[in-house]
């Protein structure tokens, strides 16, 4: 209790000194003690109470990395604020940049993430619990997906309540639009911080929450949207991030330490350099106040008095520590291969299981694998600390139709465990694919942080072979017919960089390349492909947009699977990422667009697949999302990537487009 009375008592002083408006502060130390006596003893009275004087800020983000570290830091370190970072999603739609994880696996890895950047930033994270979906275009839609806009704001007005700030800011706004407009997940935030800021405080607004006699009807004294330089809002303020705290570092250093946790975002490869000069400001434009305050160019909490108030313990649930057992397996599904009888399918494969045990101690741990309820695997481990890996070979029958089967991998720590432990399970799908490639191929994989083309062709006993950069430097690449380029090869692979010109001569002299998605970044500006491409931001970001077929003759959509229109069925998240323009300036007109697909509202570029001759081969950019697809073996993504990997390699001569 002492302890945390001088830790109020030293909050209260370092705020203090910058604000010129405590005169009287003896009056207000004996007032405070006062106030003290009563709140310590509800503090008794309510063991899960936190009393606090300290002034309280809030920041609100849609995922993992969206947070303000720097103004975060800047009042937590240099002004003993106490900081609040809430998340709505845990960033688990995302891409992973690090790794082959995704969905809830990503949201484990960024919630881990998150939890070590606000250390650094001294703030307390919570997350709302909203699904990240992957990329939308409109508030609205997010809204939707979140389960309606009531529910978004009960969760907000909730943590509200319970922490009780005087000031809320966010990076994500509502008033910029097209083209500039933001994430829908980012404008969701924007219209409920907007909207919150009244419904807290309204005592007939979910009155079922003041049950828990710490959640109580909360006045937010100000809220601010991070300022961009559009528009012209009554009141800014800007945060002087360069200010030194108490060890010496500056607020920016300390919030790109933070930043740079965020791994799987590819965080820990930026410095302030590549930030970009507009983000580098941190400037807040005034939204909403409960009444006037006297204005401050420096200071979000001007005219803002400490006041006594007590925060409520959350929830343990809230925060969700990542276990300290994990599991991964590879390959993440596979699939069942028909027999002679009929819809009867087998699968007898090696699956690769990893444990790691993230503890000291060393743990027992039980593994088992379940097909249909029915256990078909089991073995016990003593794993210590650190990763380990066994092989694990499994054999499944399934007289069924045509379905998803799904296998089980559980691994429960022992009973004699020394700490406590979650249990950890990861399922594998399993799937009977039909799907045509041709017999004679020979791949050639430049892999990158995904798992998913390997897995693929592991799974149909392609032959194909991983490309180091021994083999781009020496080897022969002419034994392929096709080199695939993984997932953003020119910003994981400086070999293919480097030795880009050997892969056009490659192509030139007869290969076949298959290029995925890249980002803007990685590419743009750089002339990898052997004609120009210039990506966009554009996506189609609904998974069931209709798809049109601009060249229903070209080979990537009749050979060896013919593609119709139920291959379009049943994908998932989105269909095409950072679609090239279609501008035959910025995208040469010797690529034959192959599809036209647009979300219901808009028309986007038609350049999912470009393809072109090049000398006497063929090079391909495809931007749809295939690799999403292909995890959980949708048929005609499969269908389509056989295509694509399947063409010969002196492929017969195409009609360019017919408007060029
Ligand atoms: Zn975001």
């Amino acid at each position: 209790m002492f302890l945390q009375f001088r830790t109020l008592k030293i909050l209260y002083h370092t705020y203090f000194p910058i604000r010129q408006t405590m005169r009287n502060n003896r009056l207000r130390a004996i007032a405070l003690t006062g106030a003290l006596v009563l709140f310590l003893f509800s503090f008794f009275v309510n063991a899960r109470a936190i009393p606090t004087d300290s002034l309280v800020l809030m920041d609100l983000s849609a995922h993992p990395d969206d947070e303000d570290g720097a103004t975060l830091a800047y009042y937590a370190k240099l002004f003993g604020v106490k900081t609040y970072s809430i998340f709505y999603t845990r960033g688990e739609g995302g891409q992973n940049e690090i790794g082959s994880e995704l969905y809830d696996d990503l949201g484990r890895i960024r919630t881990k993430e998150t939890l070590e950047a606000a250390t650094i930033l001294g703030t307390e994270v919570y997350f709302l619990g909203f699904p990240d979906f992957g990329f939308s275009k409109t508030a609205g839609e997010t809204f939707i997906r979140w389960g309606g806009k009531d529910i978004v704001l009960e969760r907000l007005v909730y943590f509200i309540r319970a922490l009780k700030p005087d000031v809320i800011i966010t990076n994500h706004d509502t008033i910029t639009t097209l083209p500039d407009r933001q994430h829908g997940n980012h404008q969701a935030v924007g219209v409920s911080a907007y909207e919150a800021f009244d419904k807290a405080a309204d005592s007939t607004f979910h009155p079922e929450q003041f049950q828990d006699p710490t959640i109580r009807p909360w006045q937010v004294k100000k809220l601010f949207f991070r300022f961009f330089g559009k528009g012209n809002p009554a009141q800014v303020v800007q945060i002087n991030i360069t200010k030194k705290d108490a060890s010496g570092k500056d607020i920016q250093e300390i919030s790109l330490d933070a930043l740079a946790k965020h791994r799987s975002q590819g965080m820990d490869k930026t410095s302030i350099e590549r930030i970009p000069e507009w983000f580098r400001k941190h400037t807040y434009a005034l939204i909403r106040a409960d009444q006037h305050y006297p204005p401050d160019a420096y200071d979000l909490f001007s005219g803002i008095q400490p006041s006594m108030r007590v925060i409520a313990r959350l929830r343990a649930e809230t925060v969700d520590f990542p276990s300290l057992l994990s599991l991964n397996v590879s390959p993440n599904f596979s699939v069942l291969e028909r027999q002679d009888e009929k819809d009867k399918f087998q699968l007898r494969r090696n699956f690769t299981v990893t444990l790691v045990n993230n503890s000291d101690e060393e743990v027992p741990v039980d593994l088992s694998v379940t097909s249909d309820s029915r256990k078909i695997f089991y073995k016990s481990y003593q794993i210590p600390h650190g990763a380990f890996a066994d092989k694990v070979t499994l054999t499944v029958t399934k007289s069924i139709a045509a379905q998803r089967q799904l296998l089980r991998f559980d691994a429960l720590p022992g009973q004699s465990t020394p700490i406590e432990m979650k249990p950890v399970s990861k399922t594998v799908t399993l799937k009977p694919v039909h799907a045509e490639f041709e017999k004679k191929i020979a791949i050639g994989l430049v892999k990158t942080y995904d798992n998913t083309t390997e897995e693929v062709l592991q799974s149909f006993n392609i032959s194909y072979r991983l490309i180091d950069s021994a083999m781009l430097a020496k080897g022969d690449l002419h034994k392929f017919t096709t080199i695939i380029l993984d997932l953003r090869t020119y910003q994981y692979r400086a070999d293919a960089v480097l030795y880009n010109d050997k892969l056009l001569e490659y192509v030139r002299k007869g290969g076949n390349i298959v290029c995925f998605y890249h980002k803007v970044g990685d590419w743009n500006g750089k002339q990898f492909a052997p004609y120009p491409i210039t990506l966009t931001n554009e996506r189609v970001t609904q998974e069931d947009a209709p798809v049109s077929i601009l060249l229903p003759n070209h080979p990537f959509l009749n050979s060896p699977n013919i593609i119709r229109p139920e291959d379009w069925i049943g994908w998932v998240q989105e269909r095409s990422i950072y679609l090239p323009a279609d501008d035959t300036t910025k995208t040469s007109s010797y690529y034959t667009r192959l599809l036209a697909m647009s979300d219901s509202e808009e028309r986007q570029p038609p350049t999912s697949i470009l393809w072109s001759q090049y000398g006497k081969g063929s090079y391909a950019y495809v931007s749809l999302a295939l690799y999403r697809q292909l995890r959980i073996l949708n048929e005609g993504a499969v269908k389509l990537f056989f295509n694509l990997i399947s063409q010969s390699r002196q492929p017969s001569k195409r009609g360019r487009r017919a408007r060029d």
